[in-house]
This record gives structure tokens, sequence and C-alpha cells, in this order.
């Protein structure tokens, strides 16, 4: 049978959202590539999902729904029929919800598809009816979304292909080679065009020919940075006061906090030379167009959503705004709007928010009432969570009934009572807008799922029916759920094709006509449309600094990589864990590339391969986020060696405040 090819769209945790084209061949995925028809995808994407086959047809793949036999945690399990699935579990929450109250149930979700209809959809219809507890995810981005939304509202931000009218351009705390590699072009199309490209991150992550100046801040410094850059300009009469008092506020805290941060004090603190802090001051002030690529690299610690908001306040204080490739990108979704409410109602759920980045503090704690059922989807707890020990001891706890949906049997699947089959995104329905471009994009099933996989869409409708909830959502089709859903959505200035999104394919929005130009063509979305440099979301104490109170020698980050998205693909892409150390810190230690290692703190201890590497800096150790347990020598992985609190925004996790010593092994 010749093969055919077929249009859908990455709905996977990165900002591109690519438009791919996948070929089958006698019913099997054999090749997924890019649209050749799309612009912004642009004839590449990345291997992670180039090789995507693998996860489709891996032998661990999930293609029956199992019922633990044995013990908790060993992995052994025996098929059953959907119907007795279902049965079970719907069963398992009426009678846990009937002895201990809903609140005992805890759903735990998150980005293992980035669509509108995988996450907080009919999951949360589903778990209201239930009474469940909710889930504040504060595992990644809390801390940048609640301060962008506090200075400038969901203001869309500098599309990517604008980076090449910019002069001047920092990417900060950002890995465009691990996530985002749409970036890089537009990057090199600047620097040819004769832009001036830094790069802030305790990591070199561009290469030499890509960026003129590397700054490489300490984790958890980058808010010194950014206030040593204020007060420079401060202190040079660079600031756009003009700018400023039309349309901002919050101005003098901002200033208070800066005048502590005079450039030597920085340098000492955050391990950058004062010439180089002083080469990034200049060059923003005098280069326009100038724009900042803020990531999500400076909230990952105790001070990530002042760090943030200092760093998104660069634009306004230098007035760089108003002019195409001017201001700053972090997420463009808020330029989507999609109202859920119009197909599941609006949804009266106010049971109590448990904190998903203390999962180990709730399953072993001493709540009230108890979690007494985890029920896992889109995600991967026990290879993501900080405090690696606390959620395997909570996953261990034999009086807790545990379902989790998945693709394959993940490091918390293993722990699971039911395990259920889920459908991967080349075999299911979801809508994906992209974060970094200006996009919408249907994602349809290009092949039947393997064995009973289905969506967790079809999930929760069976459960829901199956414990008498009467919604109509319940009842509807995945592909009338699409067709739906695209109905519900808004896009800035043009209307939803829907023939389009329901065949898998992608349309794109402007304003007026091209991409947004910031207090130009975007405005902020805040209640009263000014910039708030003091959003009061910072707390008492906006912009102070606080040290780390650990005295481990080492800081380690544990960044995206260009194998996992977080733990998505640990089956098969990340075979060995490594640590990553300056050449200097190995060789301080008595160690050499290749060694076996322990990375240890008062947490945890993993057991690894060193590598060595020059992009990083001396003082900073590196191991990828999301790793599985199969990859360590002794099953622990990065959130082992990470603390569990400690962000005053939210509680937002802070993978990057883990201190850590490196021995011989
Ligand atoms: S993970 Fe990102 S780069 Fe890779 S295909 Fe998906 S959207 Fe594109």
């Amino acid at each position: 049978m010749p093969a055919e090819a077929k249009t859908t769209t990455c709905p996977l945790d990165c900002p591109d959202a690519c438009a791919l084209d996948v070929e089958i061949t006698d019913g099997r995925v054999t090749r997924v590539g890019p649209d050749a028809g799309s612009d912004y995808t642009a004839g590449f994407i990345c291997g992670k999902v180039a090789g995507f086959p693998r996860r489709l047809y891996h032998p661990e793949r999930i293609r029956h729904p199992l019922r633990r036999v044995g013990p908790r945690g060993e992995g052994g399990f025996e098929r059953i029929s959907w119907q007795e699935a279902i049965d079970t579990v719907a069963g398992n929450l009426r009678a846990i919800a009937q002895r201990w109250g809903g609140e005992a149930i805890l759903p735990f979700h998150y980005g293992g598809s980035n669509g509108l209809l995988t996450d907080e959809f009919l999951d949360h219809l589903f778990f209201s009816r239930l009474g469940a507890s909710r889930l504040a995810k504060t595992i990644c981005a809390l801390p940048a979304t609640e301060v962008a939304l506090g200075m400038y509202g969901k203001m869309p931000g500098v599309a990517f292909s604008d980076y090449p009218h910019a002069r001047a351009i920092v990417v900060w705390g950002a890995n465009p080679r691990g996530s985002n590699i749409h970036l890089v072009p537009y990057l090199k199309e600047a620097r040819r065009r004769g832009a001036w490209v830094a790069l802030v991150d305790p990591r070199r992550t561009l290469g030499e020919g890509e960026i003129d100046l590397h700054l490489p801040v300490l984790p958890g410094q980058d808010l010194p940075l950014a206030l040593a850059l204020i007060h420079r300009w401060r202190e040079a009469g660079q600031l756009d006061r003009e700018f400023v008092a039309g349309h901002a506020d919050g101005l003098d805290p901002l200033l208070e906090r800066a005048a502590e941060w005079p450039l030597e004090r920085a340098a000492g603190t955050t391990g950058v030379g004062v010439e180089a802090i002083a080469e990034l001051a200049d060059r923003l002030a005098e280069s326009d167009p100038a724009l900042v690529r803020c990531g999500w690299g400076p909230e990952r610690n105790r001070n990530g959503a002042q760090a943030i908001a200092a760093v998104l306040s660069i634009p306004s204080l230098l007035g760089k705004f108003g002019v195409r490739g001017g201001g700053y990108t972090l997420s463009n979704n808020g330029a989507v709007k999609f109202d859920r409410d119009a197909i599941i109602g609006r949804l009266d759920w106010r049971t109590r928010n448990l904190n998903m980045s203390q999962l180990g503090r709730l399953l072993c704690g001493d709540l009230d009432p108890p979690i007494k059922a985890l029920f896992v989807y889109n995600a991967n707890p026990a290879a993501s969570v900080p405090d690696q020990r606390a959620v395997l001891r909570g996953l261990a706890r034999d009086d807790l009934f545990t379902v989790v949906h998945d693709q394959v049997m993940t490091d918390t699947a293993r722990w699971a009572d039911i395990v259920l089959p889920a459908v991967t995104f080349l075999e299911g329905h979801d809508l994906r807008a992209g974060y970094g471009n200006y996009m919408l994009g249907g994602v349809v099933p290009v092949v039947r799922p393997e064995g009973e996989a289905i969506s967790n869409m079809q999930l929760f409708s069976r459960l829901g029916r199956a414990l008498g909830f009467d919604d109509e959502a319940f009842l509807l089709s995945d592909p009338e759920l699409l067709r739906r859903a695209a109905a519900a959505v808004s896009l800035p200035g043009v209307e939803v094709d829907l023939e389009l999104i329901a065949a898998g394919g992608q349309q794109g929005y402007d304003f007026d006509g091209a991409p947004p130009v910031q207090l130009a063509t975007s405005h902020p979305l805040t209640p009263d449309g000014k910039i708030h440099l003091t959003p009061p979301v910072l707390g008492a104490e906006p912009y102070r600094w606080l040290p780390p109170d650990d005295d481990w020698p080492l800081a380690l980050v544990s960044p995206a990589s260009q194998r996992l998205t977080y733990s998505t693909f640990g089956e098969c892409s990340l075979e060995r864990l490594t640590i990553t150390l300056h050449p200097d810190e190995a060789a301080a230690r008595g160690l050499a590339a290749g060694d076996f290692v322990r990375v240890l703190n008062q947490r945890g201890e993993v057991h690894c391969r060193l590598a060595t590497s020059a992009a990083m800096r001396p003082g900073v150790a590196a191991m990828p986020k999301g790793a599985w347990s199969r990859s360590s020598l002794n099953g622990e992985t990065s959130t082992a060696l990470c603390p569990d609190d400690g962000q005053v925004v939210g509680g937002a996790a802070c993978f990057n405040d883990a201190r850590v010593e490196v021995e011989a092994l």
C-alpha cells in the first residue's frame, strides 16, 4: 500500500506548536516531519517529535487497561477489560467520596499535552462534579504568569518573526535549542542584519557565532543582575521617565531596591563581571529597537517572581515599546480566548486547592481529609515533582487508590492500582494554541489508537456516565468536542476556520494585518490599561532579594534538554543520566568526564555519570529535568535534590534553589 500523508499539529509543551506532516504506511506512522506549507514551522521540527514513532510503538506502550497484581511499585499488572476498569475506578472513587468526602480525591495533571481539550476540560467537569480537591498548578510558569498578568495583563508579545527588526536582543533564562528551536533562525537573521545579541544564563546554550555576549549568572541571582542594570540606567539618566509617567505606575519601589545594587555589588553576587553588566546595560539603553526574550529559567528559585518582574520592567523603563522589534516576549497564549464554559458550563468548584509541587507532603502529611485517591493523567510526578523521596513514599502508601492514565509505563504508573491506556497526539483530537507563535492548530488522529487506548475526554466521559453525571458534554464525541471548542475560540482580528482546524490544519492570526507591536497594536490588558511596575503579587517586600539558604557548594539547575519534553520521552530518549560540571570544578574534585559520581545534598543522592563542558560556569551543575529512574544508577533523579518550598508567589517550585556536592562514587 503506498504511503499517505496527513496533517496535524504538535501539542507538546513547547512554544512552537509545529505544523506536522505525518507519513503513514500500512496503517503505521513511518515518518513525522514538518508541514511544508507552514511558514512558521519553516521546514524543520525537533528530533524529539521526528522520532515520535519510537514512542508510538514502544514495547512499554500501554495498550489495554491493567490492574496491579503483587506488591505496589514492583510493576506487576494483569490485563482487564475497559468495563472492569471503569467499574473499578468509578466504584472506588464513589466509595472514597462517601466515606471521606470528595476532597479525599486529588486529580494530578499538567502539560503532557498543551492542548485545550486534554487538560482542564472534561477532566475538570468530572472532578468538580465529584467535589474533588483542586490542584494548584505551581510546577512551572506560575510566578512568570502571575507577574506578567499583574504588570501588563495578557498583552501579546513581540512575535519571533519580528526579532530581525531589533538592534539589540537579550535572551534571558531561555534555551531555544532545548525548547523553542524556531526562535534560533530569527536570532541568527537578526544578528546577520547587525543586531547585538546577549544571553543571560548559567550555561552557554547558544554558540559563539550566535551571541555577542554571555552573562553566566548564578542560579537565583537574576534579580540582582536586573536591578543593577536599572540602577545604572538611573544613574546615567537613561530611564524614559516620560514613557513611565504616561503609561505606568509603581516605579519608586523598583528604583529603591535597584539603588541597593551598584554594579560592583551585583557582580560579586551574580558571578557576572562588572564590564559585562555595563555592556548589557549600555547596549540595551542605546539600541532601538531593543527587546527581551524572557524565559522561565529566572522563576525557578525563591526570588523568581521578583526576578521576572525586574526583567519585564526593562522595556518600560527604557521606553522600548511602540516600534516593531521592541518590547518583550514571554508567553503569547493570552492572545487566544477560549470560552470553555460554552461547552462544559460554568463550574462552581471551590474545594481546597492543593499545591502540586508539594505532592509528597500532601500524600504523607496530616491533611483532613487525607488524600485517599490519586488520579494522574498528563503528568508523571514520580519524575517531575520536587522532593522525590517524599513523592515515592506517598505513592507507596497501601491505603492510597492510585489511577494513572498514560501512554507508556511511566515511573508513576508503576505504582498505580489501575493503569489506563491513553492515546498519543497522533491518535486523538485536541486543539492547540501556540504560546510562542500566533497560531491555532487542530490536532487530529492520523492513525488508529494502539490497542484500546482512548483520549482523556473519552475517559472522563465514560467515568462521568458511570457515576451518573448527566452533563451533555459527557455524551459528545471527540470530533464534536474539537469542533465546538474551535467555535468557542476567539482570535484577534480573524474568524476561526472551523474546517481547517477540524482537518488538523493551522491558522495564523495577527493584529491589524501584522504581528503585534506592543503599545501600538497590542496594549496592556490590566484592568486600568496601565503598566504596573510593582504588581501586588510581589508581596509586602517587592524586589527584595533573598540569598540561598543551603551551603552546599554547587548550584544545581535542571533545565529542559533536547531529549525530553519535561518527562515525556523518558522511556526511550534518555538512557543514561549525567551531571555536567565545568572542567575546573571536576578537576578540583579529582574527577574526569565519564566517572561514576554521586550528587548529593540533605534531600537525596543521585548516582550517575559525570560530563564536563566549558559551556558551564564554575559553581553550577546541570542535570536534565524530567529524567526517569531507569536513567539513574540508583533510581533517584534531579527532583530528589530539589526543595519543595520557598517561592513567594503561589508556592511555586524552586528547582534551581537546589545546592549539591559531587563526589566520586
Ligand atoms: S516539541 Fe516543539 S519543536 Fe518539537 S515538533 Fe513539537 S512544537 Fe515543534
